[in-house]
């Protein structure tokens, strides 16, 4: 199975990650759905330190994070501009503020990446890649206070209104 976070290939069956350690009965899949999403951001973020950190080309990896940086600022703008009602439930409040703590971990990584482009010094592409993975996982837990938030609302909603 290959690791989601790191990407190492394990053998079937193997408890954790052989290379990083994450817990890979996280990440099987069941008939909801995967139970450890990750995901697109991640997976290109992952994607292109690996090409860095192989040797390939910087200026296309400093390309790279100036357009994730830009996209991350597109995504907390689009945060900012929900207008939050003031009897708003306070899941409503701890999604937004769970997924702002996701974002400003993606930018923290970013940081690091750049000064992996600096010096190629493969502490900071190793200590952004944590930071990107906790943003990931922020975002797993925003998404899923969404779906918490959806059901109770779906709750407080009179029988007999559907169909
Ligand atoms: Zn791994």
């Amino acid at each position: 199975m290959e690791c989601v976070k790191c990407g190492h290939q394990n053998p079937d069956g193997q408890g954790n990650c052989a290379v990083c350690g994450l817990v890979l009965a996280t990440i099987e899949q069941t008939e909801g759905g995967a139970v450890h999403p990750v995901y697109d951001r991640y997976v290109a973020i992952r994607k292109a330190c690996e090409a860095a950190g192989g040797g390939g080309p910087m200026d296309a990896f400093k390309r790279f994070l100036d357009e994730t940086s830009f996209k991350m600022a597109q995504k907390e703008q689009e945060i900012r501009e929900i207008d939050i009602p003031p009897d708003a439930m306070d899941g409503l409040r701890e999604e937004l503020e769970v997924g702002f703590e996701g974002i400003d971990l993606y930018n923290q990584s970013l940081i690091q990446f750049r000064q992996f482009s600096t010096t190629s010094d493969p502490n900071f592409l190793r200590n952004g890649l944590e930071l990107a993975w906790q943003g990931n996982e922020r975002i797993n837990e925003a998404r899923r206070i969404n779906r918490r938030n959806r059901a109770l609302m779906e709750a407080e909603e009179p029988a007999g209104t559907e169909g």
